[in-house]
């Protein structure tokens, strides 16, 4: 089937309006692609607060076409601090000044869910091609030559051109294309809290993404929302055995698990309020994203643990890309085969070094601990450039 054919017919159906969702429906609009974004929620929106954002993530807003709009609602940090939570001093950092923004031709910045989320979202209703429903539970999809049929909860049915799972963690596309269960539960128990920057430790108020790494435990802060607020997200290696989203939990919960870490450390975990809890899930990669004329993106495709920060960056390289292989390629088949080859060693490199950072930066102990501040302490700035280039020097579609 020629491009022309399969464009004209129907829409694209996109499962998920969150950030990957809609990142595809701008980028395949982008590229004169219509698309329906089918939401389960009954509105759109982010819960959780803070996100980091990778030079790779403005290359993405570039093309998505909301650079500026993106831009204007991020903080600009000046560091990424790895500190000792057991020593109470700093391993190392890296610069994220001119030298850092010169090499990968962005800058590296924090910003709030909400916010950015809230940036796509009007982008989508902005543009004549993209449409919005919500509560449009997907839960399967069958297809013939000329198409997909989208299966909502509700027992209606949805017709489009193509279908993009991006309907994340427990993506009900992810489990007819692939067919592999439920994602691993890593046992890292995270919790967030957002504070009025006045309540921040006024000696930790640091302009930088900071993280104390204790042994099976760390605390990430960094400021947010035009230094309002300061995110708050701190995790426990415990074991925990069962998937949890969101749960409210008091304090002395949350304190638990930092017992045994310098006092700075634990002061920060005083500081919160209104924790909510979440115990982390994450995939092996693997290489069935595409069944047909559906496709996986975001973390349908490829969940990761959060420690390179980059889950919400590669599901907008993923959009970037899927559009750009769809533009190119004469038939849909090629273009979301394409689409796949491009993507999946680099998503797979990000899901596996996420774990092994997990383990060797974020949680060692003893000996793995020392041998970590050695290894990090003896690098200079020029060589964490050169380490991060494979991730912040790519655009997503390499
Ligand atoms: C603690 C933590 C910190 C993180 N920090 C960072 C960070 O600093 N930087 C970064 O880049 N990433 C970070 N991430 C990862 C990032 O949040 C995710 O990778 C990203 O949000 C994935 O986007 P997505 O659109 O693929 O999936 P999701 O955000 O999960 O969106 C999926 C959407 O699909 C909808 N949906 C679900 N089921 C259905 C259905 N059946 N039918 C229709 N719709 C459905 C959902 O309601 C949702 O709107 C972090 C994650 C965690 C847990």
């Amino acid at each position: 089937m020629t491009r022309r054919s399969w464009v004209d017919r129907d829409k694209v159906l996109i499962a998920g309006g969150g950030i990957g969702g809609l990142a595809a429906a701008l980028a395949l609009a982008q590229k004169g692609i219509g698309s329906l974004v089918l939401e389960k929620a009954g509105q759109l929106g982010e819960i959780g607060a803070g996100i980091q954002l990778g030079p790779n993530a403005f290359h993405c807003f570039d093309r998505l076409g909301v650079g500026e709009a993106a831009r204007s609602m991020a903080v600009y940090i000046d560091t990424l601090r790895l500190m000792d939570a057991m020593a109470d001093g700093e391993i190392t950092h890296i610069d994220l000044g001119e030298t850092f923004r010169a090499r990968f031709g962005n800058p590296y910045a924090v910003v709030h869910r909400g916010d950015l989320h809230g940036v796509l979202l009007k982008a989508c209703r902005d543009h004549a091609s993209i449409d919005l429903r919500t509560s449009a539970d997907v839960t399967g999809y069958d297809q013939d030559e000329t198409g997909v049929v989208v299966k909502l909860a509700n027992g209606e049915t949805v017709r489009g051109t193509a279908l993009i799972g991006a309907d994340g963690l427990w993506s009900n596309v992810r489990r007819q294309v692939t067919g592999d269960g439920n994602p691993r539960v890593s046992g890292h128990t995270t919790y967030r809290s957002v504070i009025p920057t006045g309540q921040m430790p006024e000696d930790l108020r640091w302009n930088a993404a900071t993280l104390w790494a204790g042994p099976k435990c760390h605390i990430v802060h960094y400021p947010l929302s035009g230094w309002k607020v300061f995110n708050l997200v701190v995790t426990y290696h415990n074991d925990a055995p069962e998937p949890v989203a969101g749960k409210p939990v008091p304090v002395e919960e949350v304190r638990r698990g930092f017992t045994h870490v310098c006092q700075r450390a634990q002061s920060i975990i005083r500081h919160g309020k209104d924790w909510h809890m979440w115990v982390l899930c994450d995939r092996d990669p693997v290489d069935r994203w595409i069944d047909g004329r559906v496709a996986l993106l975001g973390d349908a495709a490829h969940p990761m643990l959060q420690y390179m920060a980059q889950g919400a960056c590669m599901a907008m390289e993923d959009a970037v890309c899927l559009a750009d292989s769809l533009s190119r390629t004469d038939t849909l088949e090629s273009g979301l085969a394409s689409y796949r080859d491009r993507r999946m060693l680099r998503t797979a490199r990000v899901q596996l070094m996420s774990r092994a950072m997990g383990d060797h930066v974020y949680h060692p102990a003893g000996p793995d601990a020392a041998l970590r501040n050695a290894i990090m302490t003896a690098k200079s700035q020029a060589e964490w450039l050169d380490t991060l280039e494979w991730l912040y020097g790519g655009n997503g579609l390499d």
